[in-house]
């Protein structure tokens, strides 16, 4: 289907999801824009981007998975299923390459693909680029991806073009308004080859070579800060915890910044430099995930280099070894 629902329209909209699951979309305060469960009237419908993705609504920050009370285990309920509104183009294409990182590989993990299948996700284009933005550099079109259920495009004061992408979408708006709306998957986000993008042949000891990556770094502070802003950032820890008479397993996001993430029980730290650390994260989005999956695990949303207290920029990073032959 193509059509279009007023900005009350998808409040109404919202509100009626609301009654069976938690709704959420960014939600605008004095200080930053971030997806939260709220009142539908309570979301903003501006252009800006969030400083947070709503990927915690997948893969949230921490997570019981498993209690053991005596002598038990207790598997944790599923999730309740959230409805997430207004999600970006960069964000729903980091949500693909988590699907990859998850669900692909020999183990799946059962928690993310319970939320993918039971979330209903509803993607909002971009009108402008904003500064530190980069998602055209990785060839994707900022106001379409098909990685969601349905994708909003701004058309005209309050009004907005509705393309249905999922029988799941399609079947709430039918079950809210009785609006038919067929499915169109003949559009992508990717629109062409990511310009941005390292040969998956280089080999990872000539990378380490190839630029001054203590020079480029020397300015981070192993804050962690861009990983936990980051749409596709999926590394974890598990913490036990004594709740009572039962003992629970947590799992909590992690970050490759920190200086203890790769610790060895040894002392031994393969990464102890700051500048390996983060030489790491550049690699892991545009080497690892490539070769594992075929995808760049870096969408472009621009949150780390425009949130960094250090001015670092992984674009230009990629750059530079792209010069330098990578
Ligand atoms: S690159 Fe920036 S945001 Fe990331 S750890 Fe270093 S200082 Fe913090
Ligand atoms: S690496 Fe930076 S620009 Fe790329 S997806 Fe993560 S936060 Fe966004």
């Amino acid at each position: 289907m193509n059509d279009t629902l007023t900005k009350d329209g998808i409040i109404a909209f919202l509100s009626s999801l609301a009654v069976k699951m938690r709704v959420a979309g960014p939600v605008r305060d004095a200080k930053v824009t971030e997806y939260r469960a709220a009142p539908p009237e309570a979301f903003s419908f501006g252009d800006g981007v969030s400083y947070k993705s709503p990927k915690e609504f997948y893969f949230p920050q921490t997570e019981k998975m498993i209690s053991f009370r005596g002598g038990k285990a207790i598997a944790e309920e599923a999730p309740v299923p959230a409805a997430v509104f207004a999600a970006r183009v960069c964000d729903l294409e980091a949500l693909r390459v988590m699907r990859e990182v998850f669900l692909s590989g020999r183990y799946k993990d059962p928690f993310f693909e319970r939320r993918l299948e039971k979330n209903l996700i509803i993607g909002m284009a971009c009108v402008s680029k904003k500064p530190g933005c980069f998602c055209d550099d990785l060839g994707f079109d900022m106001k379409f991806s098909d990685f969601c259920d349905m994708m909003l495009e701004p058309a005209g004061e309050d009004s907005f073009k509705v393309t249905g992408l999922s029988e799941k979408g399609a079947a709430a708006l039918w079950e809210y308004a009785r609006v038919k709306i067929e499915c169109d998957n003949s559009r992508r986000a990717l629109t062409s080859k990511p310009a941005l993008r390292l040969n998956k042949q280089t080999r990872e000891t000539e990378i380490f070579g190839m630029i001054d990556w203590e020079d480029m770094l020397s300015a981070c502070q192993g804050c962690g800060m861009c990983t936990y802003i980051c749409p596709t950032c999926h590394c974890f820890e598990f913490k036990d915890v004594s709740e009572g008479e039962a003992t629970s397993r947590y799992r909590c996001w992690d970050s490759c910044m920190y200086p203890r993430f790769t610790l060895h029980a040894s002392g031994h730290n393969p990464r102890a430099a700051t500048s390996e650390r983060y030489r790491q994260r550049a690699l892991h989005k545009y080497l690892y995930v490539m070769q594992n999956t075929g995808m760049v695990a870096c969408t472009g949303c621009g949150r780390c280099v425009r949130s960094c207290p250090a001015g670092i920029n992984i674009k230009k990073i990629v750059e530079a070894l792209m010069e330098a032959g990578a």
